[in-house]
C-alpha cells in the first residue's frame, strides 16, 4: 500500500488509496476583490507517491479566458463536490518563484477578511504587487520567468555596495564608516532601556513613544532597532511612515545608521517591478529593514520581530477605499499575533492609542523636551475681531513677520486651504460655481497666469464663465482665501522675499518636497506658505515664526473627530518652528507661533495657548466617552451607492427601518435573558479588547449593562458629501456597537438585507475614520 508519508495534506483524510489518485483537490483563493474560493484540481505524478503542495503555496488557475495568480488554503485527498466533476478545472502550475505563505500570515490574512467583511482575495489583491499578480511574469520562455529574476536578484546592504566601490580600499562591513551621533538625551537612553527590556519578554505589550516634536524619535527607533538586532541578527523589522513622509532623507538615515543590515522600501509610487522586487526581498527575509507606506503593513515577513508605526496617528494610514483597513490597527494586531514588539509613535497620539494607554494596555514612554535642547515655541492668540485679517493678515502678524525676517529667520505661514478662493459666486445673484460631476464648490484656482475653477473632489477643471449663469451679471467674486491667494498678498507686503508655496499643487511627490525643502535651507530667509503637508515631519532649521492664518473653519466642522484632528495638526505645525535653538546658544530668540482667530476663547486655541495639548486631548476624550463615541463604541458605515436618487432614497431607509427593528429584537431578547439568568449568574465584565478580539467569547453576552444591545444603534441614512460622483449617487449611515462583537453582528445583519433585497450597492466600513 502506498500510502503518503511525510506530506500529509491538511485535507479531512490522509487514507485513500494511490491507485485510484491520479488527482488531489485544492481550494484556491485568487489574489481578485469579490471572489470566494474556489475549487480545481491538481493533477499528481501516476504512479510516484503523491506530492502534494503546502497549504500557502501560489498557483496560477484559470478563470473564464483568464489565468490569474491564487493561494492554495487547503488541500483535500478526496473531492469537496460543490462543482460537478466534470466542470471542475485544474490549475495551470504550483509556482516555485514566491514564497508560500506561512500558516502566521495565512491566520492574518484571514483575519483581515474577517474583520472587514471583505473575502480574502480582497486582501490578497490588496498585498500582492500588481506585477506579481500578473500571469505572464510567472511564464519561463526560454529564459527564466520575470519573477524568477527579480527573485534571485540579490539585495545589497549599503556596505556591501561601497565595498565594490571602493575595492581598492576594502572596507569591511565591520569598519564602514559609522557616523558621529550626538549622546542619547536623558528621556532617550531612558525610552530605549525599557524597550531593550520589552524585547527580553515573549509577550509585551505595544509601546506608545509620546514625544514632542523635535523629541528625537527616530533616534529611538534607531537604537530599538539596533538592540533587536544585536540579539537576533536575522529579525526582519517593518517601519511604518505616513504618506508624505516617505523621503529619500529617512531611507538615507537609515542606511548611514545601519550600513550592514539588508535594507528596501514599499510604496504605492514606486515602479511595478520595483515594488515587485521589494516584496520579495521582504517575503523571502532578505530585507532585514521594510520601510514603507500603509500597503506594506500585510506584506509577508518570515522573521518580522518589530514594527514601528511612526506618527500613529495620521490618517494615512486608513485605506480610503475597496479594503478599508487601518494599517496602524493591523500593526498592532500582527505584532501581537507573531510576538513582535510594536512601536507607535507620535506627538499627538490618536484618542484610541491614548485610550489604550490609559487603561493600560500599552506602555507609554514620554519624551517630554526636544532633543536639541531648543525651547518650545511661545504661541500667542490674535484675534482678528479686534485686530482685523486684511487680505488674510493681522497687523500683529505682519509686524512679526517683518521682525523675523529681518533677524534672519524663515516664517511659515499655514493654511489648509488649496487654491486661490474656495468659492466663486455672482455679485448680483446667489449663483456660486459648483461642480458638473459632483455638484460641491468648485474651487478658484491660477494656473499658469489662466483661472481656472477646480473640483478638490473629483479633478475636473472648467475655465471660469465670462458672466454670471443664471443672471448674466459681469461680475463674478472670489469668496474666501486659499495658499494662492495668500501668497499673493505676502509677495506684495514682502517684496524683497522670496515667497515659496508648498502644496499638493506644488509638491506632488516625496522627490519634489525633498528639493523644495532643500532650496529653502540655501540663501536668505523665506517665507513659507504651507497647507498640512507642513505638518509631518520635515526638519526646518532656521523657522521661528510660524502664523497659522485661518483655522477657524476646522473649529467649526461637524465631524466628531475634527477637534483631535485639529489639535494634532496644530500642535506638528507648531513644531515645526525653533528647532533648532540652543537655550543659550547663538540665537537665544524664542520661536513664535500666531494664531489668528475669531475664538480666541476656544479651549483648544486656549490648550495651545498654555501648553497643554496633552490635557486637551484627554478632555476631547473625556467627550467621546460621555457621547459614547469612539473610542467607547464601535462604528461601522453602510456606503450606499446608486444611479438613482429616489431608489437610493428609499432603499436607505428600508435599510434603516430594518436595522432599527433588529437592534430593538436583540436588545429586548436579551433584556428577557438577563431577567431569567439573574438570579443564576453574577454579572461579568467583558473586555473590550484590540480588534483582534472580534469572535465571539465564551461568556453569556450582554451581562454587563454597558454592553447591552440597547445601546446599539443605526443613524438615519444621509447623503455623503459630495453626493454625486459622476452618474453615481453616495449615501452612508452610521452603525454604533457598544462591543466589535455586537458591530460585526449588525454589519452581517445589514449585509443580510442588502443580499435578500438586491439593486442598490452596499459596502460596509469598519472603523470609518470620517462621518460622510
Ligand atoms: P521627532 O521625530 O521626535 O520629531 P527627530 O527624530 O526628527 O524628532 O529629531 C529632531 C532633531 O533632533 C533632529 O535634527 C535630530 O538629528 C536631533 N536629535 C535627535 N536626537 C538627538 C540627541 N540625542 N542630541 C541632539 N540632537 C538630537
Ligand atoms: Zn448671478
Ligand atoms: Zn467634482
Amino acid at each position: 500500500m502506498n500510502r503518503a508519508m511525510s506530506q500529509t495534506p491538511d485535507g479531512p483524510t490522509a487514507d485513500f488509496p494511490t491507485d485510484l489518485s491520479t488527482s488531489c483537490w485544492l481550494t484556491v483563493v485568487l489574489a481578485t476583490p469579490g471572489l470566494r474560493p474556489l475549487h480545481y484540481l491538481l493533477p499528481l505524478v501516476p504512479g510516484a507517491p503523491p506530492e502534494f503542495p503546502a497549504r500557502g503555496s501560489w498557483v496560477l488557475a484559470p478563470l473564464g479566458r483568464r489565468t490569474l495568480l491564487g493561494v492554495i488554503t487547503a488541500i483535500h485527498t478526496t473531492d469537496p463536490g460543490e462543482v460537478a466533476a466534470e466542470r471542475l478545472r485544474s490549475v495551470d502550475r504550483v509556482l516555485q518563484t514566491l514564497p508560500s505563505l506561512t500558516d502566521v500570515t495565512l491566520d492574518l490574512y484571514q483575519f483581515v477578511a474577517r474583520y472587514y467583511r471583505r473575502p480574502l482575495g480582497a486582501v490578497l489583491a490588496t498585498t500582492v504587487p500588481p506585477y506579481l499578480r500578473a500571469a505572464r511574469h510567472h511564464l519561463p520562455t526560454k529564459k527564466p520567468s520575470l519573477v524568477e529574476r527579480l527573485r534571485t536578484r540579490p539585495l545589497e546592504t549599503t556596505a556591501t555596495h561601497d565595498e565594490r566601490e571602493e575595492a581598492a580600499t576594502a572596507i569591511s562591513a565591520q569598519s564602514a564608516p559609522q557616523p558621529v551621533w550626538p549622546p542619547l538625551t536623558a528621556a532617550q537612553a531612558e525610552a530605549v532601556q525599557r524597550i531593550k527590556r520589552c524585547l527580553t519578554y515573549p509577550k509585551r505589550r505595544p509601546v506608545l513613544l509620546h514625544g514632542v516634536t523635535g523629541s528625537g524619535k527616530t533616534r529611538v527607533y534607531i537604537e530599538a532597532m539596533r538592540a533587536l538586532w544585536e540579539a537576533k541578527p536575522h529579525a526582519q523589522v517593518l517601519l511604518l511612515v505616513p504618506e508624505i513622509g516617505l523621503t529619500p532623507a529617512l531611507e538615507m538615515r537609515m542606511r548611514s545608521a545601519f550600513p550592514t543590515v539588508a535594507q528596501t522600501s514599499l510604496h504605492s509610487s514606486m515602479g511595478d517591478a520595483a515594488r515587485a522586487q521589494s516584496w520579495l526581498w521582504a517575503s523571502t527575509g532578505q530585507a532585514q529593514l521594510v520601510m514603507g507606506t500603509r500597503l506594506a503593513v500585510l506584506t509577508p515577513l518570515p522573521a518580522l520581530a518589530m514594527i514601528i508605526v511612526d506618527e500613529e496617528h495620521d490618517a494615512s494610514y486608513k485605506q480610503q477605499e475597496s479594503l478599508r483597513y487601518s494599517a496602524r490597527d493591523l500593526a498592532v494586531y500582527r505584532a501581537q499575533q507573531e510576538q513582535a514588539l510594536v512601536i507607535l509613535g507620535s506627538a499627538t497620539p490618536s484618542l484610541e492609542t491614548l485610550y489604550a494607554t490609559e487603561r493600560g494596555r500599552y506602555l507609554r514612554l514620554s519624551l517630554p523636551e526636544q532633543a536639541t535642547g531648543a525651547q518650545r515655541a511661545a504661541v500667542a492668540l490674535i484675534d482678528t475681531l479686534k485686530d482685523p485679517a486684511v487680505d488674510g493678515l493681522s497687523g500683529e502678524s505682519r509686524r512679526a513677520i517683518e521682525a523675523a525676517l529681518s533677524a534672519g529667520s524663515h516664517v511659515l505661514v499655514f493654511l489648509n486651504r488649496r487654491g486661490w478662493a474656495p468659492v466663486l459666486g455672482c455679485e448680483a445673484c446667489p449663483w456660486t460655481a459648483v461642480c458638473r460631476h459632483c455638484a460641491t464648490a468648485m474651487v478658484l484656482h491660477k494656473q499658469k497666469r489662466q483661472w481656472r475653477l477646480v473640483c478638490h473632489h473629483c479633478g475636473t477643471v472648467d475655465a471660469v464663465p465670462a458672466a454670471c449663469p443664471d443672471c448674466g451679471a459681469a461680475d463674478l467674486t472670489p469668496i474666501g482665501r486659499g495658499t494662492q491667494k495668500i501668497e499673493a498678498t505676502l509677495k506684495e507686503t514682502f517684496p524683497q522675499t522670496a515667497v515659496v508655496r508648498i502644496d499638493r499643487d506644488t509638491v506632488r511627490s516625496a522627490d519634489d518636497m525633498d528639493a523644495v525643502l532643500a532650496s529653502i535651507s540655501k540663501g536668505p530667509p523665506k517665507i513659507l506658505v504651507g497647507t498640512q503637508m507642513m505638518a509631518k515631519g520635515h526638519d526646518l532649521p532656521g523657522l521661528d515664526l510660524v502664523v497659522i492664518a485661518d483655522a477657524d473653519p476646522q473649529l467649526v466642522h461637524p465631524d466628531f473627530r475634527a477637534p483631535e484632528w485639529l489639535l494634532a495638526v496644530l500642535v506638528q505645525v507648531a513644531g515645526r518652528a525653533g528647532r533648532h535653538h540652543h537655550a543659550h546658544g547663538a540665537s537665544a530668540a524664542i520661536a513664535q507661533v500666531l494664531i489668528q482667530t475669531r475664538y480666541p476663547q476656544h479651549p483648544l486655541f486656549q490648550a495651545l495657548l498654555n501648553q497643554r495639548a496633552d490635557d486637551y486631548a484627554r478632555t476631547l476624550l473625556e467627550d467621546r466617552r460621555a457621547a459614547r463615541l469612539p473610542p467607547f463604541s464601535h462604528m461601522a458605515m453602510v456606503r450606499l451607492s446608486d444611479t438613482r436618487q429616489d431608489r437610493l432614497a428609499a432603499w436607505a431607509m428600508r435599510l434603516h427601518q430594518y436595522l432599527t427593528q433588529w437592534i430593538r429584537i436583540q436588545a429586548d431578547a436579551q433584556a428577557q435573558a438577563r431577567a431569567q439568568a439573574q438570579a443564576k449568574t453574577q454579572p461579568a465584565a467583558q473586555p473590550q479588547g484590540s480588534i483582534g478580539e472580534a469572535s465571539p467569547s465564551s461568556q453569556p453576552a450582554g451581562f454587563n449593562a454597558d454592553d447591552g444591545w440597547h445601546y446599539a444603534h443605526a443613524y438615519p441614512p444621509a447623503p455623503d458629501y459630495p453626493e454625486r460622483q459622476g452618474l453615481r449617487l453616495r449615501w452612508h449611515m452610521v452603525l454604533e456597537a457598544p462591543t466589535r462583537q455586537k458591530r460585526a453582528l449588525l454589519a452581517e445583519a445589514a449585509e443580510d438585507f442588502a443580499l435578500v433585497n438586491p439593486g442598490v450597492d452596499a459596502q460596509i466600513e469598519i472603523d470609518p475614520l470620517s462621518q460622510s
